[in-house]
């Protein structure tokens, strides 16, 4: 990639941008699953697509210039991504996690990875002295989201790195929310980056897929022989996807976070709104932090209604945003964590994350910021408050 160009002009004008073989202006899709070997003692470069495929290997290479790491692995989804990530782990090992962690991480991790004698402690990473209360000497990964899922807390990746480093510990970072438009975490030390490509790095609600980036050489080859074992790799068609989707990712994360910071002004001002979480409000606690280590504050955000109730009748009469699970699409996605990216969590452990029945998740898309506006005004007028409840 061209050091002297934006981030905006390198997601368009890289080594990918046109095919050396015939000028085409789109990256080749190549179905082969396997490849022939002219040479009977010297094999190709590519032998069997589960171990490389050229149309996998131009995102694979794209995304690890975009985070700047050394070497970027495609997978057949978020979680494959993460859960091919954990294998890095062995029996005996120890994770720390932060404890609003994405439900199905939070599933693969209790349930999963306990039955492999993997131990795991979750943590509010907010509080670094909290993280290093809790780090044994089996702990070898450091799981961070941030800001988090779906209550936007920030943590402080310097700190985590630094407290992890000292010990001995990877740091995993799932960087869905941000991608590598708003926040580098390979720059701030992290050894593994996690997408779901599924959300704003492809973007348009149809494709399903998973990142890892890393920046070390001896954790890439150990990767990538989990990769090629585990065989969770990323379908051809889909990875075309992701890559088209790529080249528009800065413009749509930019139009939707300006617009999420127009609604969560507005929200916060609602009276009928209880508590909005998003880092760009100037007293979200983890503002500051969240500044320094990221260039913005991304497109999602969650907010509190007063019940289960309230969030019924909400959900009911908005027009514009769909209902449903996931984010980072080109149009507005409500959803409603309790019952949807979270129902993996036990209520009691959903409530003691502040994951309540009132609580709403919006990633904000491309329409106009004042329809939605007044779209969610006019819902909220059908809504009751706490007061007018008890
Ligand atoms: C959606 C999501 C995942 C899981 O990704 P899939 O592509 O659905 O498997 C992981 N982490 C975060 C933060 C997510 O939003």
């Amino acid at each position: 990639m061209e050091k002297s160009f934006s981030f905006q002009t390198n997601l368009l004008h890289n080594k990918w941008k046109i095919d050396e073989q015939t000028g085409a202006v789109s990256v080749p899709i190549q179905h082969a699953s396997t490849f022939h070997q002219a040479n009977f003692d010297e094999f190709g470069k590519y032998d069997y697509s589960r171990s490389g495929n050229p149309t996998r290997e131009a995102l694979e290479e794209t995304i690890a210039e975009l985070e700047g790491g050394v070497r970027g692995f495609a997978f057949s989804s978020g979680m494959a991504a993460i859960s091919t990530a954990f294998l890095l782990l062995s029996k005996g090992d120890h994770v720390l996690v932060t404890e609003d962690v994405y439900g199905g991480t939070y599933r693969m991790i209790t349930e999963v990875l306990s039955r492999f004698g993997i131990e795991y402690t979750f943590v509010d990473m907010t509080d670094l002295h909290e993280v290093a209360s809790h780090i044994r000497p089996n702990t070898k990964v450091i799981y961070v989201e941030t800001p988090s899922n779906p209550l936007l807390k920030i943590t402080d990746i310097h700190g985590i790195v630094k407290l992890a480093k000292a010990n001995g510990c990877l740091t995993f970072l799932d960087n869905t929310f941000m991608t590598p438009v708003l926040q580098r975490p390979l720059d701030l030390g992290v050894d593994v980056v996690l997408h779901s490509a599924t959300k704003f790095l492809a973007g348009h609600s149809d494709v399903l897929a998973g990142l890892a980036v890393v920046k070390d050489k001896e954790l890439a080859d150990r990767l990538y022989k989990l990769q090629n074992a585990f065989g969770a790799v990323l379908g051809v068609q889909d990875a075309w996807l992701v890559l088209r989707g790529l080249k528009t990712l800065h413009v749509r994360l930019e139009q939707s976070a300006q617009s999420a910071l127009k609604i969560a002004k507005f929200l916060a001002k609602h009276p009928k709104v209880e508590a909005v979480y998003y880092p760009g409000l100037s007293d979200h606690p983890g503002h500051s932090i969240h500044r320094y280590q990221a260039s913005g504050f991304g497109a999602v955000l969650s907010f509190h209604l007063a019940d289960e109730e309230a969030v019924r009748t909400f959900v009911q009469h908005v027009k514009i945003p769909v209902f449903a699970v996931s984010l980072g699409a080109v149009e507005s996605i409500l959803s409603y964590p309790a019952k949807m990216s979270h129902a993996a969590m036990p209520k009691e452990e959903r409530e003691k994350r502040g994951i309540t029945d009132g609580l709403l998740r919006l990633s904000v898309g491309l329409e106009a910021a004042e329809d939605l506006i007044v779209d969610f005004s006019e819902a909220l007028t059908y809504v009751k408050t706490s007061e007018a409840v008890s």
